[in-house]
């Protein structure tokens, strides 16, 4: 079990990389601590794969180090870094038997017959595979091949940490709750450090206590559900994480006063001077509230969207299209409404990153 450092790690599939648009991964420099339950969450093409390609040892970065606990491990075969990994789709003998791909990592490491089926019957019965431990693997259906891959890539106690790239992508709806909830489960029984790969933003916020996200090829922030939910530190999170996402708005700051669309907005801190080509204003739809026209930023209201745990009111604020929660029994005096903003919840944004207040 280990740390694993990652040391101004860049990667780049040309031969001869030139700008930063050659690189899959821009320098990155992250720690995961041992034991950790992380999320990799970003969307697709964003170096998520490569990433953990990195970490595993199958690919060898163009640049930086990676550091489990305090030996380098950057120049090592997959096979001599005690790591295992699970793929976005069934890695499987189909000439084996269930038991016998799940033995595999375990055989091939020397450990003895005994353990090895004491092992591989607990695991069988964690994945609800028991019953198909002398099947071929050829008969059985994508799910369950998933499933033994899953299994082979926890079967081993002794691992510096399990990666799994979207290992749920091919298996059916009804059973990723459950599969996600096992995993999770196992995580707190074996200690052992998961790096969690995926686009969606349930699956990892359900699995991790640390979301790490990725965004074009750098890490944007890595925190708890709820540091990435109350202060995003780039407004790529604030919009990827939240259903809707953050609201960003392009603004002036002066001091403690936004302005947008021409209209005040009282912030809660004052701000710097801003030298930045884009000075934005953040705000989830979750703190802004809707009303009949009156006090606050006169808007108008596109439709509004019912999914079920709530309303969401698409609206324009002059030129600036925004979401906000709509409280039950708002009656609005045709398309017009006022917001409200809670100051304590906007966020001041200069190209993309999250501004601290001034003298904060
Ligand atoms: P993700 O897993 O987040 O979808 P990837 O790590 O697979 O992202 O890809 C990151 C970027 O690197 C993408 O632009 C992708 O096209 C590129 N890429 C991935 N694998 C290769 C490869 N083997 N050769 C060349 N380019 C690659
Ligand atoms: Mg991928």
């Amino acid at each position: 079990m280990a740390r694993i450092t990652l040391d101004k790690l860049a990667h780049s599939y040309k031969p001869n990389p030139s700008g930063p648009g050659d690189y899959a991964l821009k320098e990155i420099d992250h720690v995961w601590r041992q034991g950790g339950a992380y999320a990799l969450l970003g969307p697709s093409g964003c170096g998520k794969t490569t990433l953990l390609n990195i970490i595993s040892g199958l690919v060898t970065p163009t640049r930086g180090r990676i550091l489990f606990d305090d030996d380098d491990v950057t120049g090592r075969p997959t096979e001599a870094r005690n790591i295992a990994q699970v793929f976005q789709f069934p890695v499987v003998y189909d000439t084996m038997t269930v038991r016998e791909n799940l033995a595999f990592p375990l055989k091939n490491r020397g450990v003895a017959r005994d353990v090895i089926r004491r092992r591989v019957d607990e695991i069988a019965g964690l994945l609800d595979l028991t019953r198909s431990l002398d099947r071929k693997a050829s008969n059985l259906t994508a799910d369950a091949k998933q499933k033994i891959s899953l299994g082979r890539g926890l079967v081993r106690p002794d691992v510096a940490a399990i990666l799994f790239d979207e290992p749920l992508t091919v298996i059916d709806p009804h059973l990723k709750w459950q599969l996600r909830s096992t995993l999770k489960e196992l995580h707190r029984r074996l200690d052992i450090t998961m790096i969690y790969v995926t686009h969606d933003q349930t699956e990892a916020l359900t699995f991790a206590d640390t979301v790490v996200v990725m965004h074009d090829g750098a890490v944007v922030q890595a925190g708890t559900p709820d540091q990435l939910f109350d202060r995003p530190a780039h407004t790529f999170v604030g919009h990827f994480i939240g259903s809707p996402g953050m609201n960003v708005l392009p603004c002036r700051v002066d001091g403690a006063l936004a302005t947008v669309e021409g209209h005040p907005v009282t912030l809660a801190h004052a701000y710097p001077a801003l030298d930045a080509a884009r000075v934005e204003l953040g705000i989830r739809p979750e703190f802004i509230r809707l009303a009949p026209r009156g006090a606050g930023l006169p808007v108008r209201v596109r439709r509004i969207d019912d999914i079920g745990r709530a309303r969401i009111a698409r609206v324009e604020l002059g030129a600036c299209a925004l979401s906000a929660m709509a409280p039950d029994g708002v009656a609005l005096d045709g398309d017009e409404a006022s917001l409200s903003l809670d100051p304590s919840r906007i966020h001041v944004y200069a190209d993309g990153r999250l501004v601290a207040p001034a003298g904060a």
